[in-house]
């Protein structure tokens, strides 16, 4: 790599090494493009190494110690220090990187290591951990530099007592008092996991309810869960300050103190755009930072594209990649709009919860005649056989269209569930389509055969 100003040709560009970029990075690669990505920190992004795998490691752990402790109906003792279940968890980052290093190098793509920012509207200059910066001149380029947490000014993060949600899925022992700020994906799921492992926890979270953003139906058997383990929620709530052993609390006008050896603050996430130089490539993002762009992710009058949490949208791993796809297939010429039907949303609570397509609501918003049908688990035989009681399986079809636009669960495996209704949704499947899909006996997915049976030969 040439060093001082002289610049390295490129072909294309990838800057971040996330489910983005990586994915961008291979498929540009199979198109015959010579790709070369710009990491800083590690393959597989945030998704990888601290986020979507780390913390479903997690959860898998606290829910086989919570069915052991249930079905012999006492606690597993002692309670446990974390640093087993830290080399598991790093045992599966470390080899699901190991088999993207590998498709990156076997599909010839570059990687370099380092923070790379625009310089021009073609060219970037990469600072390596060295300090020594290189300039690279590409013809195309795809951004996917992903997202940070918000901070509180209230509480700013230490790494160890205040964190987010890196900081706690690194933590060697247990909280004993846990307080959680935010009761959105990331608090609901970890305040569930500690729970089951044996945490004092407390959820304080400003809005009305848990998880706010979800469907109320949706989220009611969450709430009741989270009771249930002895969850505390705060609601209408925010912290005001830390100080020693607790932390204090505003609710609904009344002050409360909280014990905490550990806060993990999880508020949300914002977009790493704002240290990329981007007035240089002549790019000018949104008032919440994300990079504006077109059906097929190229930002106008550039080239450049953009995909993952640093644009409009949900900051989900299989957004980010499915973009991908679209950006690398643009930039390389192609026809192709990111125009999904439906992007699930999946929260790995306790039950899960999935949502893809129209709510009932959004789509009369939209203008269509809808109608929905909501069939309960706890008369599915399955369920029954795993004594679960509490849980739905929802489709909202467009009556005009005869095509199911929504499907919502909650219950034991919503996160594999959803699948077949996104590809419902995608396929623009009649009711009567899936009612005349034969599903397996007795399986939960049975609960989407029953909605649309029911629609087809009842409620139609
Ligand atoms: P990222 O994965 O953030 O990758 C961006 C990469 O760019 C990083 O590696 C970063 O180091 C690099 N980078 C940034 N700036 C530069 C620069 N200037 N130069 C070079 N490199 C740079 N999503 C799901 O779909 N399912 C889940 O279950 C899920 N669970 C999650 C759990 C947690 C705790 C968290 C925090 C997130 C979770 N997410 C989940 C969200 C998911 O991780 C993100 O949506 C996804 O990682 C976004 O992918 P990305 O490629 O846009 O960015
Ligand atoms: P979030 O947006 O999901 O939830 C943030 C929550 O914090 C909201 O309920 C909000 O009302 C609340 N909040 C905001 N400010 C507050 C304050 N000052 N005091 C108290 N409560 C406050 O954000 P997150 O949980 O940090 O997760 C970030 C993103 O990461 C998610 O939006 C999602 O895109 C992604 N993620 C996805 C998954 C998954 O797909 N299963 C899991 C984890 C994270």
């Amino acid at each position: 790599m040439v060093m001082g100003e002289s610049a390295d040709p490129v072909d294309l560009l990838v800057i971040g090494g996330g489910p983005g970029g990586y994915t961008a990075a291979l498929r540009a690669a199979q198109l015959g493009r010579q790709v070369t990505l710009v990491e800083r920190d590690l393959i597989g992004g945030v998704c990888l190494n601290v986020g979507c795998i780390p913390s479903k490691t997690l959860i898998e752990a606290a829910d086989a110690r919570r069915t052991v402790e249930e079905v012999l109906g006492e606690a597993v003792s002692p309670g446990p220090d974390l640093l087993a279940w830290q080399q598991h968890r790093a045992g599966v980052v470390r080899g699901l990187a190991g088999g993207i290093s590998d498709l990156l190098r076997s599909a010839g793509v570059c990687v370099v290591t380092g923070s790379a920012r625009f310089t021009s509207p073609h060219r970037v200059a990469v600072e390596r951990f060295d300090d020594a910066t290189a300039f690279l001149e590409f013809r195309h380029a795809i951004v996917a530099t992903g997202s940070r947490p918000v901070a509180l000014a209230a509480a700013p993060m230490d790494g160890v007592r205040i964190v987010d949600s890196t900081g706690l899925l690194a933590l060697a022992t247990l909280p004993e008092h846990l307080v959680v700020v935010g009761a959105g994906y990331i608090g609901v799921e970890l305040a569930t996991a500690c729970a089951k492992l044996g945490s004092d926890v407390t959820i304080v979270e400003a809005r009305d309810r848990v998880l706010p953003d979800m469907p109320p139906g949706l989220v009611r058997p969450v709430a009741g869960r989270l009771a249930a383990l002895g969850v505390t929620v705060l609601t209408g709530a925010s912290l005001t300050a830390v100080s020693g052993e607790d932390v204090a609390c505003e609710v609904r006008g009344e002050l409360v103190r909280l014990p905490a050896d550990v806060l993990l603050i999880a508020v949300g996430r914002t977009p790493n755009t704002d240290d990329l130089g981007l007035e240089n490539a002549r790019i000018t993002t949104t008032r919440d930072g994300r990079i504006p762009v077109g059906p097929d992710r190229i930002v106008a009058g550039t080239d450049i594209a953009a995909i993952g949490d640093i644009t409009a949208g949900p900051m989900l791993a299989h957004k980010a990649s499915a973009e991908a796809v679209v950006a690398a297939e643009a930039i390389c010429g192609r026809k192709v709009a990111f125009d999904p039907a439906a992007v699930p949303l999946v929260v790995f609570s306790d039950p899960e919860l999935a949502s893809a397509g129209h709510t009932e609501q959004s789509a009369r918003e939209a203008g269509l005649r809808v109608r929905a049908v909501t069939v309960a688990l706890a008369g599915l035989g399955r369920a029954a056989t795993m004594g679960a009681r509490e849980g739905s399986t929802q489709i909202v079809v467009d009556v005009d269209a005869d095509a199911i636009v929504g499907v919502h669960m909650v219950g034991p495996h919503a996160s594999e569930l959803i699948a077949e209704g996104v590809l419902a949704i995608e396929m623009a499947a009649s009711p009567g389509d899936v009612a005349a899909t034969i599903h397996a006996h007795p399986t939960l997915a049975e609960g989407l055969h029953e909605a649309a049976s029911r629609y087809t030969f009842t409620e139609r």
